[in-house]
């Protein structure tokens, strides 16, 4: 057996760090829908967590980019740091992130005034940082909501027709193709639903058409990690609930 060394600078030899990066999250969202039971990293849950991707290089370009992918979209010019910088917050695929770009970058710096001594002597610049017009366009356009699984809108919907649902997770937008009605649950089938289990994953026990004309489902379910007693509830047969794991595909 020979061994193979690696000639230096072999680039297919080095390992990508981006590649290493994006193979981690990917893992990581597999072993997370694999344990339903285990709870979600905070990175990314609301707007107080979430995961900032900082535009050094080419910031409107990068910004272009990523904003028509974002709903919920915020602007703001952040003046407290001691560097100045613009943040713009919304939801991208369901997470909270928020895009920072420099001020000096991406901004017209005006000085709309100045504090002046008796004698004359500027003590300080009032400044005001402009933000771009392609940048405050491209936020108004991400503002209108939209499904934060698969981007659809008011106008255009998905295919065949939804309709808006509360969303378990309360995480935003949410429509319709991406629930299953309560009477084609079945048994170890784990879901969400905003009224069962404060909206945290539920396991279905046990599900049963109920005889009479409202056509109604009796659903028994427990929390996934068993640690309190079963519920049964009785729902409307079409009563909505999205399954773990998001898409019904
Ligand atoms: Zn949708
Ligand atoms: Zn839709």
């Amino acid at each position: 057996m020979t061994t193979t060394v690696p000639e230096q600078g072999d680039a297919a030899q080095a390992p990508d760090p981006r590649e290493g990066y994006i193979e981690g999250l990917e893992a990581l969202a597999q072993l997370l829908r694999e344990h339903p039971e285990v709870p979600l990293p905070s990175a990314g849950k609301d707007p107080n967590n979430s995961i900032t991707l900082y535009l050094f290089d080419e910031p409107l370009a990068h910004a272009r980019t990523l904003i028509p992918h974002m709903t919920g979209t915020s602007i703001e010019v952040d003046t407290a740091g001691s560097y100045y910088g613009v943040n713009v917050h919304g939801t991208l695929a369901g997470l909270s992130v928020r895009l920072y770009m420099k001020a000096e970058d991406v901004c017209e710096r005006r000085v709309t005034g100045r504090a002046t001594s008796p004698d004359d002597r500027v003590l300080q610049e009032v400044v005001e940082w402009q933000l771009p017009a392609e940048l405050l366009d491209a936020v108004a356009q991400a503002d209108e909501p939209a499904c934060r699984l698969c981007g659809c809108t008011e106008n255009e919907g998905c295919p065949g027709g939804c309709v808006w649902v509360p969303d378990p997770e309360g995480k935003g937008e949410l429509c319709s193709s991406h629930f299953i009605s309560a009477e084609t649950l079945v048994e170890q089938q784990i879901v969400r639903c905003v009224e069962w289990n404060d909206g945290d994953p539920v396991r279905i026990l046990r599900v049963q058409l109920v005889a009479g004309p409202d056509g109604e489902t009796s659903v028994r379910y427990q929390d996934v990690a068993a640690q309190h007693p079963a519920f049964d509830v009785l729902v409307d047969r079409h009563h909505l609930v999205l399954p773990a794991g998001g898409s019904r595909g």
